[in-house]
């Protein structure tokens, strides 16, 4: 696993909702001092869960009343809270019809069926794409913005998070991602089937695009609040980015807050290298995303033989 799935940070969210929540509640019971400028005294998790009604019992017993607690309230820790990430994106995923059905739904009806990526990143095709377009907080570099459906929208929901979190951010220099229909896109070696992206960085000077990171111009704060959540998104299989800009993201996450940290090793090290940031050259002056989209892929192999025939090709991509 490389990410964080999508699905325990919303129980993660849930929970922290529900013991805010109970938190507010004992507070509201408490003698207040809420409005004397004092911060109100932590409540221990021990009494915030045994506040919930039907776990009580199990977690935590309530002393009785006349004994002290005994556990004094720890000193609140002086620790920002995250900023929210953006909520999972959901993209429809409808099950392909039977095989004659599906010829006719292709030709006639294509968007019925929804993004395929057929064949491979570096030998394949797109169908049904989604264009990227220049939108809040996104402006596209020129060259050719197609991918799958999911890929855009995982796109603009990092873009979304980051101008959530950091107001005021410039807008986001979006490159290459692929042709409406796939297939070679120069000078790139994938880009073909809808899953590459070429995304800047964002930049301490002005949005621009393909200029070289560096520890004067680079924004490390918002580039890895938006390489972040790609990953959180759960859609993402690998991020190029050049080993000198990853040190200076590194850096960043060195002096975040210790929950801020990724839980996983993103980066690479001596010994390990298989992750999900990886270095790769040429990418120093944006970075290169492929994602993963199994729904599109899947699609993508029920209509390998048929999206050829429909674009009047000799041969299938493999
Ligand atoms: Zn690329």
């Amino acid at each position: 696993m490389r990410s964080v799935p999508p699905r325990a940070l919303g129980s993660a969210i849930v929970i922290f909702a529900a013991a805010s929540i109970v938190v507010a509640a004992a507070q509201r019971g408490a003698p207040s001092r809420a409005n004397d400028g004092a911060p109100a005294a932590p409540v221990t998790s021990a009494l915030r869960l045994g506040a919930l009604p039907g776990v009580a019992s199990v977690l935590a017993p309530a002393p009785p009343n006349d004994v002290p607690a005994a556990v004094a309230p720890a000193e609140a820790p002086d620790v920002p809270a995250r900023c929210a990430p953006e909520p999972a994106i959901e993209v429809r995923v409808s099950e392909p019809p039977p095989a004659a059905e599906l010829f006719r739904l292709a030709k006639e009806k294509p968007e019925a069926l929804g993004s395929a990526s057929l064949g491979s990143p570096t030998r394949g095709s797109l169908f049904g794409g989604v264009e990227l377009k220049d939108s809040e907080g996104i402006l596209r570099a020129g060259g050719y913005g197609w991918g799958t459906e999911l890929v855009i929208r995982s796109i603009e929901r990092a873009v979304r998070e980051v101008r959530r979190c950091f107001p005021g951010s410039p807008s986001l220099y979006v490159g290459d991602i692929a042709r409406e229909r796939g297939g070679w896109l120069k000078p790139h070696r994938s880009h073909q089937s809808g899953l590459d992206a070429d995304i800047g960085y964002y930049y301490k000077t002005q949005a621009t695009w393909y200029q070289r990171a560096t520890a004067q111009n680079l924004d490390a704060a918002r580039t890895w609040a938006l390489v972040r959540s790609l990953i959180e998104g759960g859609n993402v299989e690998m991020i190029f980015i050049d080993v000198s800009v990853q040190r200076l993201l590194q850096a960043h996450v060195a002096s975040l807050p210790e929950g801020e940290r990724p839980a996983e090793d993103v980066f690479p090290s001596p010994t390990k290298r298989d992750t999900l940031i990886r270095h790769a050259w040429g990418h120093a002056t944006h970075f290169h995303v492929r994602f993963r989209d199994p729904a599109a892929v899947a699609l993508g192999h029920r209509l390998a033989d048929i999206v050829p025939r429909l674009r009047g090709a000799r041969r299938a991509p493999r």
